[in-house]
């Protein structure tokens, strides 16, 4: 009796494990290399649609199947609306975030309970991003992915450093060194005082600037 049922359970998972690869390829995604919120929404819902059938006997494959083809025929549908109205798209996937522009942080995510300044320091590190006066212009796509533009070399300006080495906050007054706000990365030529307010983020910690160049 047991050793039937494993019999079965041996072929009902096979059965569904092809069926979730062809609904997935139906799906028209190239791999899952970064899922947008959307997509694991869809993915989690699959789950137990496809795992069921394999070991419950009670739950004919047939309706796992169909749960499985009305999810992905859903999202073929969901997927064409919103390519036609961005305001659904972007609730739906979320939009790209501005980060860094111009060499120093954004501000506008100041308040933002989503916006970890940490995370996107590991992201830029993990680009080889020194400092950020190596960055033009930084996005946070939708997908968690971060689009990068780098100053050409020429134009590498002073920023603040993104390497724990480095980004250290001053003891002492320098002398012709800039500054980094450690906040949201605006320089000053000369500092006034150690904890001289920044008057971009109203902050009051500075770190020493740096301007190496990009190595690729
Ligand atoms: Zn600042």
């Amino acid at each position: 009796m047991e050793t039937d049922f494993i019999l079965e359970i041996l072929y009902r998972t096979c059965i569904m494990f092809l069926v979730i690869l062809l609904v997935l390829r139906l799906s028209g995604r190239r791999g899952v290399r970064q899922l947008t919120l959307f997509e694991v929404a869809i993915i989690l819902g699959m789950g137990s649609a496809a795992g069921d059938p394999m070991f419950q006997d009670d739950v004919p494959i047939l309706h796992g199947v169909t749960v499985l083809f009305t999810i992905v025929i859903l999202y073929k549908i969901i997927t064409w609306i919103s390519s036609k109205w961005t305001f659904l798209h972007e609730m739906l996937e979320g939009k790209s975030m501005v980060i860094v522009c111009e060499g120093q942080f954004d501000m506008k995510h100041e308040k933002d309970g989503d916006f970890s300044q940490m995370e996107f320091f590991a992201e830029l590190r993990n680009q080889s991003v020194e400092h950020l006066g190596q960055v033009r212009y930084a996005l946070l796509e939708p997908d968690a992915t971060l689009s990068i533009l780098y100053y050409a070399d020429e134009d590498v300006k002073y920023g603040m450093p993104l390497f724990p080495n480095r980004y250290q906050e001053i003891k002492s007054l320098p002398q012709d060194q800039p500054c980094a706000c450690m906040y949201c990365g605006h320089v000053l030529q000369e500092l006034s005082a150690i904890h001289a307010t920044c008057p971009r983020c109203k902050h009051q910690k500075w770190t020493l600037a740096m301007c190496t160049k990009r190595i690729s």
